[in-house]
């Protein structure tokens, strides 16, 4: 027997938003004065004030208000690793209404199978989420990546998430996730050419590489610096799985996550330095059209970059969102900063001239068109307040030189493309679910205005600007719990 619904499940009464400018996020047309009505969670009408169209529905004036879908923050981590009340709530208050969580466990998976993952109500939806991320710490040979792809699609993983493997391991692995239909994207594998990867089936990048190994790709130098990456020593591990390996591994990830540049060695340093020296525009937009022909997706995480490549910069350490965090995580985060600290002064210029690198290959992959999507790399990495760091992703993107309009596709209409949602997602139209943003300012003329939120509906619940504000307060308060 089912049991009787819980009260913060029913869906929201119906709801009418009056007189608001309907944004297309497509083809970047307005339509102003329309009424957007909900019933159930769903948007059932757009279009002219029309009193007939919804009579039961409480009607809401935000004359002028502009509408956007609901932002997806899609490369995120709240989930897993602490409680993530205060971060979802966070992400809910900026307008982001779905995630991509980009790494998850066999408890998560387990638990959203059984209908046991239970977010709280001020939350963004789980819009996808992998199994345990496949490393050399439990994938080192290439029979157990592949049992470890077929453990998570069986467990109903949405993609498998890799980083660091080695080419013996990954070819096999990749080959398994396209026998079973499950994509395979993350982090580049280390001593793989790039279009290798991406022919062989790669569904998306994370990171724009990360390190040097797409920047190698668009060096005039590529041989010489693809030949150092493969002669890397790489990590010598028993292949055998250790009990308790994921949870081993993910404390170290904790820690490692912070701010991964901070283990650099002087050679790597160096060798980014030359891929910057030597980074050629030419070659990247080949790059680019590579990724346009295999259709693959880039999830450039500026801010996670920027963040991590200028970690000790003081806009970052006098960041007013910095109140939203706990206090030991901001400590956490101090301390990552002064380890930073202690590279040479030219050892930091290289970080933040491969930063200045990346924002031009940004450039170079939209205008090529490859398709890209939003994301912020928050909860984990120094410096990324949840959901306020979304939006810094969309100034990093506009500082890359990106349109509006292109940004707020990245962070909804491209994500439901990404998603295979487009009928029911990532577009304000009748059939959509009412996840939506309301903006004081129009989003097209400046993608600050992406910022101007002045309301969030989420499931057809409007949330206006006071009550996000009292969210926000909220997390503040309890921030040492969260
Ligand atoms: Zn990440």
């Amino acid at each position: 027997m089912t049991p009787p619904p819980v009260a913060t499940d029913r869906a929201p009464a119906p709801l009418t938003l009056r007189g608001v400018t309907v944004v297309d996020v497509h083809d970047g047309s307005l339509r102003s004065d329309c009424d957007v009505a909900i019933v159930d969670g769903t948007i059932t009408a757009v279009g002219p004030r029309d009193d007939a169209c919804a009579p039961l529905a409480e009607v809401v004036s935000m004359q002028g208000a502009y509408v956007v879908p609901g932002y997806a923050d899609m490369h995120a981590h709240p989930l897993g690793r602490q409680d993530p009340t205060g971060a979802l709530a966070l992400m809910l208050a900026n307008g982001v209404t779905g995630f991509r969580q980009m790494h998850g466990s066999p408890d998560l998976l387990a638990q959203r199978r059984d209908g046991a993952l239970d977010l709280p109500s001020a939350s963004p939806a789980l819009l996808a989420m992998p199994g345990a991320l496949l490393t050399p710490f439990n994938a080192a040979t290439a029979d157990r990546a592949v049992d470890m792809v077929r453990e998570q699609h069986s467990a109903g993983a949405d993609f498998i998430k890799i980083a660091a493997v080695t080419p013996e391991v990954y070819f096999p692995a990749q080959a398994e996730a396209n026998r079973l239909g499950i994509p395979m994207l993350g982090h580049l594998p280390a001593g793989i050419d790039v279009v290798a990867a991406v022919e062989a089936g790669f569904h998306g990048i994370e990171h724009l590489g990360p390190g040097v190994t797409m920047l190698a790709a668009c060096s005039t130098d590529q041989t010489n610096i693809a030949a150092e990456i493969a002669t890397a020593p790489t990590p010598k591990l028993p292949p055998v799985e250790l009990p308790f390996v994921d949870r081993l591994m993910d404390r170290v990830l904790t820690k490692l996550v912070v701010n991964p540049l901070n283990r650099s060695k002087p050679a790597d340093i160096e060798l980014l330095q030359r891929a910057v020296d030597t980074f050629d525009e030419g070659k990247a937009a080949e790059l680019a059209d590579a990724f346009v022909a295999a259709g693959t997706w880039h999830v450039p995480t500026l801010i996670r970059l920027r963040t991590q490549q200028l970690c000790d910069a003081c806009e970052f350490s006098h960041d007013p969102y910095l109140k939203y965090m706990a206090p030991a995580t901001v400590q956490t985060w101090r301390g990552a900063a002064k380890k930073f600290g202690r590279f040479t002064a030219a050892q930091r210029e290289t970080f933040r001239s491969v930063y200045d690198v990346l924002l031009r290959l940004t450039k170079i992959l939209d205008t090529a068109g490859v398709k890209m999507l939003a994301g912020s790399d928050s909860v984990g990495a120094a410096w990324e307040v949840p959901g306020f760091s979304l939006h810094r992703e969309f100034g990093e993107l506009a500082r890359a030189g990106l349109s509006p309009l292109r940004i707020l596709q990245m962070t909804t209409s491209n994500a439901a493309e990404y998603l295979g949602t487009t009928t029911t997602a990532g577009s304000v139209a009748p059939g959509r679910v009412a996840d939506l943003v309301l903006l004081r300012d129009d989003p097209l003329e400046d993608a600050a205005h992406l910022s101007s939120v002045m309301g969030v509906v989420q499931r057809g619940r409007l949330r206006t600007g006071a009550e996000l504000t009292a969210i926000k307060n909220e997390v503040s308060t309890t921030s040492p719990a969260h």
